[in-house]
């Protein structure tokens, strides 16, 4: 029975496409390897990273979470997310309450993630960034908790990767683990060419996964094309020296 269980991961973004850009890779290799991959969007994005249809004088508030909704939920199809839950907090500013970090902690403890993907802990463009991956974090502590519901409960200890923010040095964030994406380039391709609102970023995070491509390429002896970063919030623990 528990060798038929499925293996799951765990993404956990701001804005409702923020994992399209810089997780779509990790989604979709693991996805294709048959893990089920469940995506938080914390915010639609509504007020900040929805610029082009703000530009339609008709607009609301209530069509651009919509509008928002159904593109993450188009991408993350693409990419092979199992599933996809929004939690609504609101964006610029995001803030996060009890319920909603209790919440997260009980995801936490039903699907038992092997890995959570986030942001980088600094972003001096972006507050609702290092508010989610606190968040994120914490949630993840609390679900640790013995005292929770339980021992049998309690998650263990999955690692946390922090994916590339847009401008890394600022954010004081390093590439600590190149993840080889080029297999799934194409899917993450069509999942961020699905995202009409921000076409801008296509190019720029085709020459991200490019650098990141090369950048493996040369640390490792693997002929990889496209890449895709993280940095570690913990340290590696292994019986080897690699
Ligand atoms: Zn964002």
């Amino acid at each position: 029975m528990e060798a038929h269980q499925p293996r799951t991961g765990l993404v956990v973004g701001a804005h409702s496409a923020d994992f399209i850009w810089r997780a779509g890779g990790a989604v979709a290799l693991y996805a294709k390897r048959g893990w089920q991959v469940t995506v938080v969007c914390l915010t639609y994005g509504e007020k900040g990273e929805s610029q082009k249809l703000w530009k339609d004088p008709t607009m609301t508030l209530e069509r651009v979470k919509q509008l928002r909704r159904a593109e993450a939920e188009r991408a993350g199809a693409i990419l092979g997310v199992h599933n996809m839950v929004f939690f609504d907090l609101g964006d610029y500013p995001m803030r996060t309450t009890v319920e909603s970090l209790e919440r997260l902690a009980d995801l936490y403890q039903t699907l038992r993630p092997e890995w959570v993907l986030t942001h980088s802990q600094e972003d001096p463009y972006n507050f609702d960034h290092p508010e989610a991956t606190r968040f994120a974090q914490e949630a993840r502590v609390v679900a640790q908790a013995h005292g929770r519901r339980g021992a049998a409960a309690a998650i263990g200890a999955p690692p946390v990767f922090l994916f590339e923010p847009h401008q890394p040095e600022q954010c004081n964030w390093k590439p600590q683990l190149i993840l080889d994406i080029t297999e799934v380039w194409e899917t993450k391709r069509r999942a961020f060419e699905s995202m009409d609102a921000q076409e801008h970023l296509w190019e720029y995070y085709t020459r991200v996964a490019l650098q990141r491509g090369q950048q493996g390429a040369r640390n490792s002896d693997r002929a990889m094309k496209y890449g895709e970063a993280y940095q570690r919030v913990f340290p590696l623990v292994t019986e080897e020296l690699r």
